[in-house]
């Protein structure tokens, strides 16, 4: 099976670019509010560096979420999609002091702190400009995910976060300042996580944090678990939504949660990738000496996951039904690890067909860079087509 694509409207047109299929994404966050609304104070923010595309910005801000930004341009990009200002979080262990300012101006829900410094110029610039800066501790719960090596967060080995043994010192140093205010705790570990067991793991680790700043008479009024809900990227087609209820569920179960307190969560991946896709024409098929490439003219430049994590993406030859051969698909780039899949299943392939590389509406659009003097690839909505 392979996924809908209005090929016939490709045919003229410039490729590669990215093409996100607005149902789905639209089916997507009808299931996340869905799922959310059976829980009392449940919040989604959607992490925008998975995808800042602003027509995709533009669905998720309708669908009433908040924006979760890593960077000044991420609070403009949220900004700038309509996003409100007391939605947007902002995390992040390096800020900068015009980012600190930025949001700032913007009167943001919180800052994510990771650090005592961070703390400390936070309070300072907020006194500068005559303002009150919301803050949240981000904890490193030395938790750790099945996940791969580069995309865990939450081992004290990572640099992410404030060690569980500093935590205390940390609030308390917080209500000595004038400027900040405290409202929460923090807490993120890792990115594709399908094992519902971590995230059970960082609850039975948060619970146990509460118990002991409720024995220093300390309340959480806001506890933000971050994001990480993996996708299947082996089967696009078999599971386009990811399983958010059971997702949230095991939140709902194994959290103890105090009366009034709102859990925030932070889905990225969980929310764009499956709509995305990477179109691509084939430029070459090669014969190598033991086996065919299909040579595509997109490359690392436009979806670098496969290098750089050696992440799997399921290729699909969208233009032909002919029988399938196995094919090294490689981009243009002048790098030996500019390779999407090897010896993967593909129809038949001929110079012209192509080419879907699906899953790719996270972190692909986004991490697109301009090497080899290309041009960044282009991102398309269904409704484009139309
Ligand atoms: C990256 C990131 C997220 C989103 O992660 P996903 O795996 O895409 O859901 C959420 N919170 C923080 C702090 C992050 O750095």
């Amino acid at each position: 099976m392979k996924g809908k694509f209005p090929i016939e409207r490709f045919a003229g047109m410039r490729t590669p670019f990215y093409y996100y299929d607005t149902e789905l994404l639209r089916a997507t966050l009808q299931a996340i509010n869905d799922e959310t609304r059976k829980h009392e104070g449940f919040c989604v923010h959607y992490a925008v560096k998975a995808n800042a595309n602003p027509k995709v910005l533009r669905y998720i801000r309708e669908a009433g979420l908040g924006a979760d930004c890593v960077s000044g341009g991420e609070i403009e990009a949220a900004i700038r999609a309509g996003f409100p200002h007391d939605k947007i979080v902002f995390a992040g262990v390096g800020k900068s002091d015009w980012e600190i300012e930025l949001g700032l101006k913007h009167d943001i829900f919180c800052f994510n702190v990771e650090s005592i410094p961070e703390l400390e110029v936070i309070n300072e610039l907020a006194g500068a400009n005559e303002k009150i800066a919301r803050v949240a501790f981000r904890i490193n719960p030395d938790v750790g995910a099945h996940t791969h090596a580069n995309i865990t967060t939450g081992l004290a080995e990572n640099k992410f976060g404030i060690a569980m043994n500093d935590m205390e010192s940390v609030i308390e140093h917080a209500s000595q300042m004038k400027n900040v205010k405290f409202v929460g705790l923090h807490f993120h570990i890792g990115s594709q996580i399908l094992d519902m067991g971590d995230f059970q793991a960082l609850c039975n680790r948060i619970n146990e944090l509460q118990n002991q700043l409720e024995n220093h008479h300390i309340t959480i009024e806001n506890i933000n678990v971050g994001g990480g809900l993996g996708v299947d990227y082996q089967h696009p087609n078999r599971m386009p939504i990811p399983d958010f209820k059971a997702y949230f569920e095991t939140y709902a179960k194994h959290l103890k949660r105090r009366p009034g307190q709102t859990i925030h969560f932070e889905l990225g991946r969980a929310v764009v990738a499956q709509c995305g896709s990477l179109i691509a024409r084939t430029l070459y098929i090669k014969e190598g000496a033991h086996k065919k490439f299909a040579i595509l003219d997109a490359g690392m430049t436009d979806l670098i996951r496969p290098a750089l994590y050696q992440a799997f993406h399921k290729i699909e030859n969208i233009s032909s039904e002919e029988p399938m051969q196995a094919y090294d698909v490689v981009g243009p780039i002048c790098e030996s690890s500019d390779v999407f899949a090897k010896q993967t299943d593909l129809n038949t392939a001929h110079r012209g067909d192509i080419m879907a590389i699906r899953s790719a509406g996270a972190y692909g659009e986004i991490m697109a860079s301009g090497y080899n003097c290309r041009q960044l690839p282009k991102g398309y909505v269904s409704e484009d087509f139309l």
